[in-house]
């Protein structure tokens, strides 16, 4: 079970700069900012942190592609991610990016730690080269056939087969992906880590770690099976240089997850002059709970790269990896050179951002795929936002103004605070098991259970009666008015400007986005005005 009593760091998987935000980035963002956004409400101190991935051969590509530096492909894309953000509201406390100064000092330091503890070690490798262009060809420079299932793969990953990671070297009959030559083989001093020294460190760390199932068990698998050294240098100019080797940077996957320490530095720093110490509590002494929010084509970097550099450096480890599910859009994988995506920008120029917010954690469980189509976007926003909480919101809200103006008097009855408390419990422990669905469909539960409960006691007939049903009248509007304030509250995580809206249409003068959990129970103010009642959600054509 989560701890209680610690301060907790959620991380989200650093966007890689090179390209605009498509709606499968979306899925590591949204969750971890609801799951950050519902530990707040439940009195947890949280710090949330992510920033742009900046280094790798895919920039430096597309930089030699386009005749700009890498500079500038990381600038715009950094500045776009950020604005996408802001639009979606996913509040990181800070977004940095890899290519800061603070990371990469904190890489180095790490480097140099590993390599004084004796884990890194020289090794002479052949690497592909393309006599050509003249050049030794790393990672994505190099396309070719994997060694280990023979289907066409990356030069550092074989992305159509067995989606193994590829060493340095490893790739068969190497093509150069700047000409098209074929490439041959150049011997040359790289650099090694002693991955394979971790195993049973890491199996350890494994069987303890908290967060979804899939991260865990794919992780285990690799490490009772094989783990090999791994090459942690690169022949680029771009990116953070290995130590005392001016011609060489380190490889993108020890810069990039040394960000999140990174970052977690320069956001305590913007808090407190004090910033050092909250800092060796959660990186040093493993005094905080470190949440890694992440998509399943990287759990061997996070859940096996990643706790061996930690170990090998002494930082703490993370407690939990939550890992979801892949995106499809019309139940084909997404592709940007297929024009099989959706992009982000586009569709909040048609749509409110809390609508995609509410339909990613909806629509599937979190660790299984989900399929993206507009019909399916429909649906969701028309027959749930639409006709169950939007309607539900504007029937009582206006029912209420046109015949109290304000809450009207009453007590709260049993049932409808049970039905609160069990929405709340179930939430909760939705949030623990990172089932992201679950959270939702607890929520929708108790506005579906308001509007029946609105329907079944008749306020409307109650209204032309005497005074006991007048008055009688007054406790059913109060009591729904409550329901859909306990709604609010549950929902804010998943749409906080929407529910920000609703929270004043029900006359709150509170920070909806401050208050616990313990605010779903507490009894609206008899007498209290109303707000103007007004559509929530849009019908999507
Ligand atoms: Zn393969
Ligand atoms: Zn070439």
């Amino acid at each position: 079970m989560f701890p209680r009593d610690r301060e907790v760091l959620v991380t989200a998987a650093l966007p890689y700069v090179n390209g605009e935000c498509h709606i499968g980035h979306l899925r590591t963002y949204v969750p971890a900012d609801i799951f950050t956004r519902m530990l707040r409400k439940l009195g947890y101190e949280v710090l949330f942190v992510c920033g742009s991935d900046t280094h790798g051969t895919p920039i430096v590509f597309s930089a030699e592609a386009e005749g700009v530096s890498p500079k500038e492909i990381v600038e715009r894309y950094h500045e776009h991610f950020q604005r996408i953000f802001n639009a979606l509201g996913i509040n990181f406390d800070y977004y940095g990016s890899t290519d800061d100064e603070s990371n990469h000092k904190r890489t180095q330091e790490i480097v140099r730690t590993l390599i004084e503890k004796g884990y890194v070690y020289e090794k002479k490798v052949k690497l592909a080269f393309c006599e050509r262009c003249n050049r030794f060809l790393p990672d994505r420079y190099v396309e070719g056939k994997c060694p280990y299932c023979g289907e066409h793969a990356r030069g550092d990953e074989c992305d159509q087969g067995c989606g193994r990671h590829l060493e340095p070297g490893e790739i068969l009959e190497p093509v150069c992906k700047i000409c098209g030559s074929e490439a041959t083989f150049k011997e040359r001093t790289h650099y090694y880590f002693k991955l394979s020294a971790f195993a049973s460190q890491l199996e350890d760390f494994l069987r303890n770690l908290d967060g979804t199932p899939n991260a865990r068990n794919y992780a285990l698998e690799w490490v009772r099976r094989e783990l090999k050294d791994w090459c942690i240098t690169r022949d680029l100019d771009w990116g953070v240089k290995f130590p005392s080797r001016e011609d060489l940077v380190v490889y993108v996957w020890v810069d990039a997850p040394i960000g999140y320490i990174s970052f977690t530095e320069e956001a305590l720093k913007r808090k407190s002059d004090n910033w050092e110490q909250a800092w060796r509590e959660i990186w040093k002494e493993s005094k905080a709970t470190i949440v890694h929010f992440i998509g399943t084509d990287i759990i061997y970097h996070h859940c096996i790269f990643w706790p061996a550099m930690l170990i090998a450096a002494e930082y703490s480890l993370p407690n939990a990896v939550v890992a979801s599910g892949m995106v499809t859009i019309n139940g084909k994988p997404l592709s940007k050179s297929r024009g099989n995506v959706v992009w982000v920008a586009d569709f909040l120029k048609k749509f409110h951002a809390d609508t995609l917010r509410y339909f990613l954690v909806s629509h599937s469980s979190h660790t299984k795929e989900l399929d993206f189509s507009w019909d399916a976007f429909k649906t969701r926003v028309n027959n749930e936002l639409v006709a169950i909480l939007g309607n539900l919101a504007l029937r009582v809200l206006s029912f209420a103004q046109k015949h109290f103006g304000a809450v009207p008097e009453g007590e709260l009855h049993e049932e409808v605070l049970a039905r609160i408390q069990t929405a709340r419990e179930e939430a909760v422990k939705a949030i623990f098991a990172y089932d992201f669905k679950k959270f939702v469909d607890a929520s929708m539960k108790l506005a579906d259970f308001a509007n029946k409960y609105f329907q079944r006691e008749e306020p409307w007939h109650l209204i032309k009666g005497g005074e006991a049903e007048r008055k009688r009248c007054g406790e059913i509007v109060k009591n729904t008015l409550q329901l859909l304030k306990a709604v609010c509250v549950l929902l804010e995580p998943v749409m906080p400007s929407k529910m920000e809206e609703l929270w004043s249409q029900l006359g709150m003068d509170s920070d909806i986005h401050a208050v616990g959990i313990e605010e779903m129970t507490v009894p609206l103010k008899s007498g209290q005005p109303l707000g103007k009642p007004k559509k929530l959600f849009e019908r999507v054509p």
